[in-house]
């Protein structure tokens, strides 16, 4: 019996991750992400597996981000009952993610019901903060090196994938195979986290390839981000930075408290973390020591440039400090968070600016601020946009083309063949393009829903 993949997420998209691996009666997923953004995208969520969920032997998790474990909480619902293997860090990480995103998915079937929205009379959340927390009682950690056995039979080993904290690659043995999954690969240079580990020998690789079409330019987050706060700060200006909560805020803590410790920026000037989940997850990089590129003073300057705002009341408190300072908040492409507050009273005036901080999905607030857009649209009203607006392009947690090929060239022998996978069509495309005519290897890139002998 051959040993067969599933694409259930993932494919020819960048969300979604979903891997089913079957053999012999037995099978495992490898990632349980949620579909996000486009709407014809998001309804996937919704749609019954091809499978029972009770039928599936395990769960690996490469990584936290919601793309993908963020439909865990969905599957545990719905009689998975088997255990979830993953890092230490990415359990942790889970711990604050996968609550927050059933405490969005309540909120927001609430106020679909609220203002009648809704097509399903009445909205349901996919799952509730509850089912989150529930599933997470299934998590086992295991570190980075060490082989274990998901399911019986069947070995696995997580090796670091770089990208965010506690992110791994996957080798998968079973029935004769060897199977490597990518996870997210993050970026040799990254700031924070380590380069990604050279994969071991492989039969089959999958592959992500959010920025297979595409080089990222020189990454140097300091020589961006200082210049644009100097500016800022010059002229008695607040700065507004929507962040990523779960590795971009910290990279820019540890960028502003390098700037503060070279003189670059002002050492007093105020620097806010308004952000609940990021003040979380900034908190887990001492607790992670040795999975990342910070040594403990570099932790302790990142902890302490910043006056965390827990409580609500702490973050209306910063709008009545007068003269410049810096607001970190999420989300990062305001969409929506505590930094939406901050954009609609520092957006009108010439002084301050806005640093946006990575990429902004079409159609975001982040992606009209990029664009030059005159007026912003926020709480039902169109504000002027007067801010100075900067994007950074340093500071990515992906691997861009021409590293995810070294990645791959890193292998000790060829494989037999790679899936393409984690990627717009256009790069997925492209990335598969340059590993049959620079490398040589088989590449495809799956079909939604498709199955494949690995
Ligand atoms: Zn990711």
């Amino acid at each position: 019996m051959t040993v067969s993949i599933r694409f259930l997420g993932a494919a020819g998209t960048v969300t979604g991750s979903k891997y089913l691996v079957e053999h012999e009666g037995q099978s495992l997923m490898v990632d349980c992400g949620l579909f996000q953004g486009y709407k014809q995208l998001r309804l996937r969520n919704r749609e019954p597996l091809p499978v029972l969920p009770n039928h599936i032997g395990a769960v690996l998790l490469t990584h936290a981000h919601l793309d993908h474990t963020g439909y865990l909480p969905l599957l545990a619902k719905e009689g998975f009952h088997g255990k979830v293997w993953a890092t230490e860090a990415t359990r942790d990480l889970a711990a604050i993610l996968l609550p927050d995103s059933g405490h969005i998915q309540e909120a927001d079937a609430d106020f679909a019901n609220r203002h009648g929205f809704s097509k399903h009379t009445p909205a349901l959340p996919l799952y509730t903060e509850a089912d989150a927390m529930r599933c997470l009682k299934q998590i086992r950690t295991v570190a980075m090196g060490r082989p274990f056995e998901p399911v019986p039979g069947w070995q696995a080993t997580f090796f670091g994938a770089g990208h965010i904290l506690g992110a791994a690659s996957v080798l998968l043995e079973v029935g004769g195979r060897r199977i490597v999954f990518s996870g997210d690969l993050g970026r040799p240079d990254d700031v924070l986290m380590l380069p990604p580990a050279p994969p071991p020998a492989a039969d089959t690789v999958v592959i992500e390839s959010t920025y297979g079409n595409r080089e990222h330019p020189i990454d140097d987050v300091f020589a961006e981000l200082g210049p644009a706060l100097q500016r800022c700060a010059a002229r008695g200006g607040t700065a507004v930075v929507p962040a990523f909560a779960v590795g971009r805020a910290q990279a820019l803590l540890h960028a502003i408290a390098g700037l503060k410790a070279r003189g670059e920026l002002p050492h007093g000037l105020p620097i806010y973390l308004d952000s609940p989940m990021a003040i979380h997850t900034t908190g887990l990089y001492g607790r992670h020591m040795g999975e990342h590129r910070l040594d403990a003073s570099q932790v302790q300057a990142m902890e302490s440039v910043a006056k965390m705002t827990r409580t609500t009341d702490e973050s209306k408190a910063i709008a009545m400090q007068h003269g410049p300072k810096v607001i970190l908040s999420a989300s990062g492409m305001a969409t929506g968070g505590r930094v939406l507050h901050h954009l609609a009273k520092y957006l009108g005036d010439h002084r301050n600016v806005i640093v946006l901080t990575g990429y902004q999905a079409p159609g975001t607030r982040g992606a009209t601020l990029a664009a030059g857009g005159k007026t912003l649209r926020m709480h039902g009203q169109d504000l002027p946009v007067r801010a100075e607006i900067v994007q950074l392009t340093a500071a990515s947690a992906h691997a861009d083309a021409n590293q995810l090929l070294a990645w791959l060239r890193s292998m000790p022998s060829a494989p037999q063949r790679v899936f393409v996978t984690h990627g717009d069509p256009d790069a997925s495309d492209q990335l598969r393009h340059r590993i049959e005519c620079e490398l040589k290897w088989p590449a495809l890139v799956p079909e939604h829903g498709s199955t494949w002998p690995a």
